[in-house]
């Protein structure tokens, strides 16, 4: 068999989406609670594909302020973009749609191949529990205590799935800390990039 294709692919968001904490998952198929936030780091991993092998080297880009988080450094040579925001923020979710006009900016053209990630699953969906008391008379005498659930998710899926239709570009919910379509994320990119190769087999 012929070498594996090289890949690179650049994971971008705002700080604290869980770029490094998916891209860890990814590599070494643990969570990692703390990981230092101001490192950029490359991993290099075989992806499956298609039943060819890509060998893909992603970067996890430092969490940085809006301005810098994309450099034009940051579009030369790149296959693949993974857009990642969290379920949990409005803000960043506005912010991958700043980020999606500067790579569009930078490379001069309409389209790049994308993947849109909303992480952090796990804390959106009544997976958290608060409780209230219910006053059940004006004295307040008798109260009962009642569970209610809390989600912490303000970016609904069907916003997120039209802004990927928007964009003409893959869209997959994901949680880093439960390990969940981690590698989707890659396996999508890898075939957005392969579809961005050979446009006369786009569906
Ligand atoms: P980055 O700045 O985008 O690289 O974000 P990090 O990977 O450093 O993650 C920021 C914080 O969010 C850390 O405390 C992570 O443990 C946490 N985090 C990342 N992904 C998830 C996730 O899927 N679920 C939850 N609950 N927390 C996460």
């Amino acid at each position: 068999a012929s070498a594996p294709k090289v890949r690179r692919i650049i994971v971008l968001g705002s700080r604290s989406v869980g770029k490094s904490s998916l891209t860890i998952q990814f590599a070494e198929g643990r969570f990692v609670d703390s990981y230092y936030p101001t490192i950029e780091n490359t991993i290099n991993k075989i992806i499956k594909y298609n039943n060819q092998e890509f060998a893909a080297e992603i970067m996890d880009t430092a969490g940085q302020d809006e301005h810098s988080i994309m450099n034009s450094r940051h579009a030369i040579g790149i296959h693949g973009y993974v857009l990642v925001y969290s379920i949990t923020s409005r803000t960043s979710f506005d912010i991958v749609s700043t980020i999606r006009d500067k790579i569009l900016n930078y490379t001069g053209t309409e389209n790049v191949p994308t993947v849109l990630v909303g992480n952090k699953t796990d804390l959106g969906d009544a997976q958290r529990f608060g409780r209230v008391f219910v006053k059940k008379n004006f004295g307040g005498e008798q109260e009962s205590l009642k569970a209610i659930a809390l989600s912490m998710r303000v970016i609904s899926t069907e916003e997120a799935q039209e802004l990927a239709a928007k964009w003409g570009c893959k869209f997959v919910e994901t949680s880093a800390k439960n390990n969940e379509n981690i590698n989707k994320i890659f396996e999508l990119i890898i075939g957005e990039v392969e579809k961005s190769n050979n446009p006369q087999t786009d569906s």
